[in-house]
């Protein structure tokens, strides 16, 4: 059962989607390196991959795509 997470750039405009284990996102987590808290903000977790990208989509940033690492 696989389990999505949106991380929202809040200065550049960005939306990525990961998947839970992602060490990007470690469920929610991040990279544990604060910043990313300050920054950003993380929607989740979503269980089905389809809702993840309507709920990233529904942010209306410019740029929403996967993440290039866990391949969402
Ligand atoms: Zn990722």
């Amino acid at each position: 059962m696989g389990e999505y997470w949106i991380y929202e750039h809040g200065a550049h405009q960005l939306v990525r989607v990961h998947k839970g284990s992602c060490l990007h996102c470690r469920h929610g987590k991040g990279t544990g390196r604060g910043g990313s808290i300050a920054h950003g903000k993380w929607h989740g977790p979503y269980a089905d991959r389809d809702e993840a990208f309507r709920q990233a989509a529904a942010l209306g940033r410019a740029r929403t795509r996967g993440c290039n690492v866990c391949r969402p």
